[in-house]
């Protein structure tokens, strides 16, 4: 019998992931029976649902025959929140284009403040000929917190870059050209070393404000954050704190507590703070897609699923 998909997805998303999907699953071979519109489908013929936070599903309770719930967001703390039912796989989304993107923005965040780049792109014209050499990459050393798909790929990809990379995880994790950390005492040594520090965490019990002063406070001298995992991860005040009295040199911000970020809030006007209104990556349908049925093809031949959620853990 065809599994019945629900995608429950943004209603401008539906073209992209139905012509998307469709293919991946005449490719898989699978012969999916796919729904796109929940208003017109009945919920307790679903088998697998196809999920974001912000879209029009947000409550799991009709769906009677889930097997598995297939996230389009990588960050899964939405999901976990609303509940999904005993004994329901929930399956994160990790895909190429969701990696990469995230890739393209930490390199480049990375490489701006490394270089110092907003030093060359004042307003007012500045005629003073200072030859200040930026260190060697060798010399920058970058610390991402959250070693997981998205940590690990920047981090191999800094490290690419020749920069000194280490990451902290939750468990010890070996990954070649990286200084891999985890434990209290990882965090404090990631945090001491960190010119550049990185947010790649998920938002658990465990790591709300895991940024907070007494560790914004074991950041060097000078030192730059970037925050692309939840914006929550941060203590904002002492944040704001730290940058006004010089301890910290810029913070790049793409996630925030509330999104959209209010227009009061002082993030916008800070001039040490660039704010990217959660751009950092995303979920592409192409690759995306092929993903999603891939996790059906391994639930409807009995083959263990990938990326699966620990509910417990909130991630
Ligand atoms: P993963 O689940 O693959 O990785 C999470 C990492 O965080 C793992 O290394 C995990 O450790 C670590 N971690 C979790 N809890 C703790 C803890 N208490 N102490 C130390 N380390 C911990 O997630 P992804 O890499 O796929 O995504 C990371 C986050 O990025 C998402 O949850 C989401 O919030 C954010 N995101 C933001 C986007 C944006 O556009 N700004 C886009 C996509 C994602 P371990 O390896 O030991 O399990």
């Amino acid at each position: 019998m065809s599994p019945t998909v629900l995608f429950a997805g943004r209603a401008e998303q539906r073209q992209a992931y139905h012509h998307h999907l469709t293919r991946a699953d005449s490719e898989a071979g699978i012969a999916i029976n796919l729904a796109m519109d929940p208003a017109n489908c009945d919920p307790g013929a679903v088998h697998y649902l196809i999920f974001a936070g912000n879209g029009p599903v947000q409550d799991f309770r009709p769906f009677r025959k889930l097997k598995a719930i297939l996230s389009l967001w990588a960050g899964v703390e939405t999901l976990l929140t609303i509940g999904p039912p005993d004994g329901v796989a929930v399956v994160r989304m990790v895909e190429p284009g969701l990696t990469q993107g995230m890739i393209d923005y930490v390199v480049g965040h990375t490489l701006r403040h490394h270089l110092e780049i907003d030093r060359y792109l004042g307003t007012e014209p500045i005629a003073v000929w200072e030859t200040d050499y930026p260190p060697l990459a060798q010399d920058r050393r970058v610390s991402i917190l959250g070693l997981g798909t998205l940590g690990t790929a920047c981090a191999i990809a800094l490290s690419d870059l020749g920069f000194a990379v280490a990451g902290w995880s939750r468990r010890p994790k070996t990954v070649p050209g990286v200084t891999c950390l985890s434990g209290p005492e990882g965090l404090a040594d990631a945090l001491t070393r960190a010119d550049i520090l990185v947010l790649l965490l998920p938002l658990t019990a465990m790591t709300e404000r895991v940024l907070n002063a007494e560790r914004l406070a074991r950041l060097p001298q000078g030192a730059c954050v970037i925050n692309a995992g939840r914006g929550p991860l941060i203590d904002h005040g002492a944040l704001i704190a730290a940058l006004d009295k010089g301890h910290l040199r810029h913070a790049t911000m793409d996630v925030f507590d509330i999104e959209p970020l209010p227009p009061t809030d002082p993030y916008w006007a800070h001039p040490k703070v660039t704010v990217t209104p959660h751009i950092a990556s995303v979920t592409r349908p192409e690759t995306a897609a092929v993903a999603l049925i891939e996790s059906i093809r391994r639930a409807e031949a009995g083959e263990p699923l990938e990326n699966l959620v620990n509910s417990g853990q909130g991630y």
